[in-house]
């Protein structure tokens, strides 16, 4: 599933081919509610025309901003993939949309598990996403202090916490486990028992991982592409994650382990991320 450094990834390898574009048409394919349940048609007749002034990210949610204040909101979950090509590609596997532009290139969107979401967005409801979700955690205000003061009123477990939008915006299974490795802390620690010394440990984990998965334009296991087609190799410097079955730690050798934490798949050391 796509987190900060693939939407990233994804908004940076699209962003020259439809910044400045003008909107000529919507073609459906066959799963019209990928535009949410007014379907494709009323969404189209609002759309043609635009233009596309900017594309964003925030948390996991792309923004490509429009030249009537609103926004096309994407929201890739499982398998969704945003791709520029010319028009003339064959249409992709379980491709639901395209948005034609005026230079000949198509923004479509394919979804094997449809999850994925193409929504046209006013101000007003991306204020009230907004207020649903947490700091960047690349952005200079998420600090360490913050950090602290947020987990102090968490008593849950670590990782459960993580995961949680409205804590911190855009982490999700895999940079979790990778940044509580490179941590050194068990996934079922406390959220609020951490000292001050390994919150501060966390934060730097934390924006460490993430930096290095946007810097290797993101991790591909199966479905993640970036806007041109093109697999991220972040893969390779996973530490724990997707190593669970015979993998050993890095750091020490051991075997690692796999539990489920929060319903969630979690790999990490028994012996370099002690419970204590
Ligand atoms: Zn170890």
């Amino acid at each position: 599933m796509p987190e900060l450094p693939e939407v990233e990834t994804v908004r940076r390898s699209l962003s020259p081919h439809v910044v400045g574009r003008r909107v000529l048409g919507v073609r459906s394919g066959t799963f019209p509610e990928v535009m949410g349940e007014d379907g494709i048609e009323a969404n189209a007749s609002r759309l043609v025309g635009r233009v596309i002034v900017d594309v964003r990210r925030r948390a996991k949610y792309l923004f490509l901003d429009l030249d009537d204040g609103a926004s096309i909101m994407v929201h890739l979950r499982m398998t969704g993939r945003l791709v520029a090509t010319p028009r003339a590609t064959l249409p992709l596997r379980f491709e639901h949309l395209a948005i034609e532009l005026d230079d000949g290139t198509d923004l479509r969107f394919a979804d094997q598990r449809k999850f994925g979401r193409v929504l046209l967005v006013l101000p007003t409801d991306v204020r009230r996403l907004e207020g649903r979700l947490g700091p960047e955690p690349l952005a200079r205000r998420f600090t360490a202090a913050g950090l602290a003061s947020s987990l102090a009123r968490r008593p849950g477990k670590l990782k459960s916490v993580l995961l949680d939008q409205r804590l911190i915006a855009g982490l999700g299974n895999i940079y979790v486990d990778e940044a509580l490795f490179r941590s050194r802390l068990h996934p079922e620690r406390a959220a609020n028992g951490l000292s001050a010394h390994e919150v501060r440990r966390l934060h730097r984990a934390i924006r460490a991982v993430l930096r290095e998965g946007v810097a290797y334009r993101g991790t591909t296991f199966s479905s993640f592409r970036d806007a041109e087609g093109a697999e991220g190799a972040n893969q390779r410097n996973l530490r724990v994650y997707g190593r669970g079955k015979g993998g050993t730690c890095v750091r020490c050798d051991g075997l690692l382990s796999r539990i489920v934490v929060g319903g969630r798949g979690t790999t990490f050391c028994s012996r370099c991320q002690r419970h204590d």
